[in-house]
């Protein structure tokens, strides 16, 4: 049994009767508003979109590494802080960048006005520190915007149907933005990064690797599930759901980067593969003598995030978990009082593409270049376009290289481009 389930988006009332077009909404991840240079740079990017004549809707990120400095303060303070203190304190860091933008936009003349995650009308559901997004009331927007504003909106969080201050989860900004756009009826939401858009491999890992001009939601789901975080899962799941175009792009510069968009021609022929991913922040569980039904009701239970499933035999079942969720799910299985074990020790190299649907032989190939490199894959888990292997974590970089080299992502056709 092999599973990979996307969740379903709630549908998003927002305000949708009266959502326009001419609304643009832009993300500006950490390290784009990292000092106070760099909001000021955004702050010009996000007037000059302003001045182009759309309705500006801004969703920012912490400062740089600010959220990891708030995380280690509270284990500073107690070894398990409280999750919805936790949530108060991590969802502080959005609330500095965009107040400090909304300052420099006004001294370049333009109104502006910053919104938490709450007042912006993000509402989730209880889940302190991964929370999922189940309303946007997005009437103070569209209030604001009808005045002229420019609107900046804390993203990362959003208030419970508790009336508590959430978080969305690590990377969580992008999906800020996407519910936004679709609540107010944007056709794109723009996604400014520390890259020049979504590469063929982690460009950090592998300066070869090729900009994308193109991916399909299905494409870009499985990357990010599968550890490309330049967008967080959930955001492209909402952006498939209602339709939301993405343009991820470099906050430092001004080339066009790369369409998150309903599949094409160019991705099922002309490059068949979209990418190699790798994780390192996974753990595997071997779990016996339980049903699949009671084990992953009681991971449901503590909102564990599993991902690869494999019932090996009768009585065994493995899993996987983001390291993230450890203590989750150390107590969920020790709850269900069953004999299971763990490992840390693997990563995972996945292989992704929309061409693979039709072009057989994928799998094959890649086994043979592992081989070549002597890497022996431990599980090896499916969809129809994507092949993933979780392998020793020391050879997932020079997994991803071999395999990036073989499929020949290096050259200038893996872009995709449009043919001219
Ligand atoms: P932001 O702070 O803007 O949200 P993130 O750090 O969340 O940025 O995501 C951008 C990072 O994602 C890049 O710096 C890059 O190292 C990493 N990344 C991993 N895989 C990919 C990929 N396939 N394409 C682009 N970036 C990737
Ligand atoms: N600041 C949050 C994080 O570091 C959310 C985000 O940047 O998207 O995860
Ligand atoms: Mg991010």
């Amino acid at each position: 049994m092999v599973a990979t389930d996307y969740e379903a988006v709630p549908a998003v009332a927002g305000d949708a009767e009266t959502s326009s077009h001419g609304t643009l909404v832009m993300k500006f991840g950490g390290t784009s508003v990292a000092d106070t240079e760099r909001l000021k740079a955004v702050a010009k990017r996000i007037v000059a979109a302003r001045e182009e004549g759309e309705r500006v809707v801004a969703v920012l990120s912490a400062m740089g590494d600010s959220t990891d400095d708030l995380v280690a303060l509270a284990y500073e303070m107690s070894p398990r802080p409280k999750p919805r203190e936790l949530d108060m304190l991590i969802s502080v860091g959005e609330r500095i960048s965009c107040a400090l933008a909304a300052m420099a936009i006004h001294d370049l003349g333009h109104e502006a006005i910053s919104l938490t995650g709450s007042q912006a009308g993000i509402v989730t559901d209880t889940t302190h520190g991964k929370a999922k997004i189940v309303d946007v009331r997005a009437r103070r927007i569209h209030e604001a915007l009808d005045a002229g504003r420019i609107v900046l909106v804390a993203g990362f969080q959003g208030v419970s149907t508790d009336y508590d201050i959430t978080t969305l989860g690590r990377g969580g900004s992008d999906t800020t933005a996407v519910a936004l756009a679709a609540a107010l009826g944007a056709a794109v939401c723009e996604i400014y990064t520390d890259v020049d858009g979504v590469f063929t491999a982690d460009p950090r890992v592998m300066p070869e690797a090729r900009k994308l001009h193109a991916v399909s939601y299905e494409e870009m789901l499985e990357m990010a599930a599968s550890g490309a975080k330049v967008l967080q899962l959930r955001s492209v799941e909402f952006a498939r759901n209602h339709g939301v175009m993405l343009h991820v792009r470099s906050s430092f510069n001004p080339a066009a980067g790369t369409w998150v968009i309903e599949e094409d021609e160019r991705m099922l022929e002309k490059a068949m593969i979209s990418g190699v991913t790798h994780t390192l922040e996974e753990t595997l569980y071997w779990v016996e003598e339980v049903s699949a039904s009671r084990l992953f009701a009681s991971l449901a239970d503590s909102s564990v995030n599993v991902d690869t499933i494999v019932q090996t035999g009768e009585t065994e079942i493995v899993f996987s978990a983001p390291s993230d969720d450890a203590s989750a799910v150390t107590e969920a299985l020790d709850g269900l009082g069953v004999p299971w074990r763990a490992r840390d020790d693997l990563g995972k190299v996945s292989l992704i593409g929309a061409g693979m649907k039709s072009h057989p032989g994928v799998a094959a190939r890649m086994f043979a270049v592992l081989d070549d490199e002597s890497i022996e894959p431990k599980i090896v888990t499916t969809s129809p376009i994507k092949i993933a292997c979780h392998i020793p974590r020391e050879d997932v970089e020079r997994a991803v290289r071999a395999l990036h080299h073989a499929f020949e992502l290096h050259r200038p056709d893996a872009e995709r481009p449009h043919a001219s």
